[in-house]
């Protein structure tokens, strides 16, 4: 059974390079989440710089992708702390940067649009920047990244509401409580077993990412983490699951066309979560290792895929499908094949442009400071 019991970091990346199916092009969502995060950066690195600043900061991006968000997260955090060092007449520092994501992501386009950036930074923020020195990590943030206290300042953008796997009781197909029918993600008819299968492993999954992440983080240092989540206990809210729900009846439409299997759709689940908020506060005040400085939800408009362009349902759906496809591609393709693809994207366009409801996106912005 592809997929089920596969860490997610075998199946997942996000679709490469610059074309019209990359994920580079087609992350005006993700983007909407990036801005609204700065006001959350610049508070958190106001602090940090107002403490004492090492003369070489070391940033991690964790969950970078590939694409004009990938550059813009850090761009963000190295201006940010510039200029306040500016203002507050210290000397600015060098960075040490450093650009995770999982093995299988398009570093190489990444690098390559480097020199580009480090000139980009030397004119926006003038000749006492830096300079940045900046590397590629790839590996899963489930796991250890970095030496013992050796980051600063880490941030994660719309990463990590990706779990590490797919819960592994869902694998179990002869267990009718744990059957996600005709569904990929939780939804109004999934079984309570599973929905709590998702919620323990985004538990165990968070628990582990902080506790990895304290022991690489120096005493003092910051996180600003940013990803989707609930802002109400009600675990399918259409805010969370419209979307999946979406993509779920294109696939049953396909099952009855014959073109895949229902026991293949049953046996397939994405490793993804949205937790509530609370869920995320109590987690971080049992690990422990953190102070929760700030906790805030953000919301994406409905059509934040248009990327501040007004366009009809149909188009809207047109460019949801896009950005979806360029996330789940790889995923889909692990298990099924790609034939099906084109066909289950039309499918899903249909869907969404005939139905009528509009949700918000909304993520969470947790700001933490590792105690000392
Ligand atoms: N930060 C970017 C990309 C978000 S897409 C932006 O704001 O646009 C989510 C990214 O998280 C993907 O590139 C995916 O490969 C990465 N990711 C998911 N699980 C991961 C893991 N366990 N370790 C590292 N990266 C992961």
């Amino acid at each position: 059974m592809e997929g089920q019991g596969m860490e997610t970091g075998q199946i997942l990346s996000m679709n490469g390079g610059c074309g019209e199916e990359s994920y580079a092009k087609n992350s005006h969502a993700q983007n909407a989440y990036l801005l609204r995060t700065i006001p959350v950066l610049h508070a958190a690195l106001l602090d940090f710089c107002t403490k004492k600043l090492p003369a070489i900061v070391a940033i991690a991006d964790l969950g970078c992708s590939s694409g004009p968000n990938t550059l813009f997260a850090i761009s963000q955090s190295m201006s940010i702390i510039h200029d306040t060092c500016r203002q507050i007449g210290c000397s600015p520092p060098q960075f040490s940067v450093f650009l995770n994501d999982l093995p299988s992501n398009d570093f190489n386009t990444v690098f390559k649009s480097l020199p580009q950036f480090q000139k980009r930074m030397m004119e926006e923020n003038g000749q006492d920047f830096g300079p940045c020195y900046i590397a590629g990590v790839p590996g899963s943030f489930y796991g250890r990244l970095f030496p013992a206290k050796s980051l600063h300042f880490v941030q994660s953008s719309t990463s990590l509401h990706w779990l590490s796997q797919v819960p592994l009781e869902l694998s179990d197909c002869s267990d009718k409580a744990m059957v996600n029918k005709g569904k990929i993600y939780i939804s109004r008819t999934s079984p309570p077993r599973v929905v709590e299968a998702y919620l323990s492993q985004f538990r165990r999954d968070f628990c582990s990412f902080l506790r990895l992440r304290s022991e690489e983080i120096a005493p003092g240092g910051h996180m600003v983490l940013t990803f989707r989540g609930r802002r109400m206990p009600d675990p399918f809210p259409d805010e969370s699951c419209l979307l999946w729900d979406y993509l779920g009846l294109a696939f049953q439409d396909l099952v009855s066309q014959g073109l895949i299997e229902e026991e293949k759709l049953d046996s397939y689940n994405t490793p993804y979560y949205e937790p509530y908020v609370e869920d995320v506060r109590a987690e971080i005040e049992r690990e422990g290792s953190f102070t929760l400085d700030r906790l805030e939800i953000i919301v994406a408009p409905w059509d934040g895929v248009n990327g501040g362009q007004r366009y009809d349902r149909r188009k809207t759906a047109e460019m949801m499908a896009k950005a979806m496809r360029a996330v789940n591609e790889s995923m889909i393709t692990s298990h099924f094949g790609d034939q099906i693809l084109d066909s289950l994207f039309e499918r899903f366009i249909d869907i969404m442009a005939r139905d009528t409801k509009e949700v918000e996106h909304p993520s969470l912005v947790v700001s933490l400071i590792r105690k000392s």
